[in-house]
């Protein structure tokens, strides 16, 4: 049986710490060695207003168990005092899990571009401002470990959620790139579509549901992918909640070659539509090179091929 996995010294930054699944985060690092910093704004689900106590209490509830922590109470917006209070407190930051978020749902028709630009300042700016300013650090150490905060949403589209879901998808190709930015540095950065009971689902879901969505039940995943002997998962997509875990991955259908010349008419296209959307055969591309080599394979075919 794998022994338990431990964190001692490292410092980890959890942003939206003050409830829902970062208190989670939070509390099992600090039970596990670590330091952290309990950061949260302490507004509204919808992004309204602020306060320093979800943060604080959560600081407290380390404390008392014996840990370490200190509370942060800027918005992710501003992701250099995040880390700032890492560094001063701590010395340095080892773990960035970048969770904090809120819901603005509205249907498309009645978005407004406030609805639209907070989301996206939350989500999308938010993590970048802060794996930005811990990435220096980061790449100084040669060791840091990521986590971004996809959605379901984000991956498949949620009515009434068209900011929401861009932000979330938004988080995987962010991901993708820091992962591939960062291998050499031995910073390690994946990503989470996570469920789980919190203030966010807990109007859209029934209490019997819920139930089975603990926060904590996400918590082991995370825990393995920051963990100091992950260093093959890097760049990788999983869905976590309720006990299960499944990693993502893009896939590809067989695909319609044709040669690019004037024969490559709509009609040709739509002659073998099969083609195009036929996953019989599937292909998992892991990145563009993929792609531009069926395109050399176009390149190479004679009007015979056709
Ligand atoms: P939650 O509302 O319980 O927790 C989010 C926390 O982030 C709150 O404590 C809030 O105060 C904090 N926060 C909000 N804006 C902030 C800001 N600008 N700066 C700092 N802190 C801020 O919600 P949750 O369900 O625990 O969500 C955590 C993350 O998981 C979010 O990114 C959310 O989008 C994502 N997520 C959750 C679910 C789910 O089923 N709960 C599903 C998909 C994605």
């Amino acid at each position: 049986m794998a022994g338990q996995l431990r964190y001692d010294d490292q410092v980890v930054v959890v942003t939206g710490a003050g409830g829902g699944l970062g208190k989670a985060y939070a509390l099992f690092f600090g039970s596990r060695g670590a330091k952290v910093v309990v950061n949260d704004l302490g507004g509204s689900f919808k992004g309204e207003g602020n306060s320093t106590k979800a943060a604080d209490v959560i600081v407290d509830e380390i404390k008392k168990a014996g840990g370490q922590a200190v509370a942060n109470y800027d918005s992710v917006e501003n992701g250099e005092k995040i880390i700032e209070t890492a560094i001063k407190n701590f010395g340095r930051v080892d773990v960035l899990i970048n969770n904090a978020g809120i819901l603005r749902d509205v249907s498309f028709k009645n978005m407004s571009d406030q609805d639209w630009d907070l989301i996206m300042k939350v989500h999308v700016k938010g993590a970048y401002k802060c794996a930005r300013a811990a990435w220096p650090y980061f790449r100084k150490q040669k060791y840091g470990r990521v986590i971004n905060t996809a959605s379901a949403a984000g991956l498949f589209g949620s009515f009434g959620q068209c900011n929401y879901s861009a932000a979330k998808l938004a988080q995987v190709g962010f991901t993708e790139t820091l992962a591939k930015e960062g291998a050499k540095y031995n910073i390690i950065c994946n990503v989470i579509a996570p469920i789980a009971a919190s203030r966010m689902t807990e109007t859209v879901m029934p209490p019997d549901v819920l139930e089975n969505l603990k926060p904590d039940w996400v918590v082991p995943l995370v825990a393995v992918l920051v963990h100091k002997n992950n260093t093959d998962e890097n760049g990788s997509i999983f869905e976590v909640g309720g006990g299960h875990i499944a990693k993502f991955r893009w896939e590809r259908s067989s695909g319609l070659l044709l040669k690019a010349d004037d024969s490559y008419t709509p009609g040709a296209v739509l002659k073998q539509w099969n083609k195009v959307t036929d996953f019989s055969d599937p292909q998992y591309p892991s990145g563009p090179n993929d792609f531009m080599s069926l395109l050399e394979d176009s390149m190479k075919m004679g009007p015979s091929d056709k």
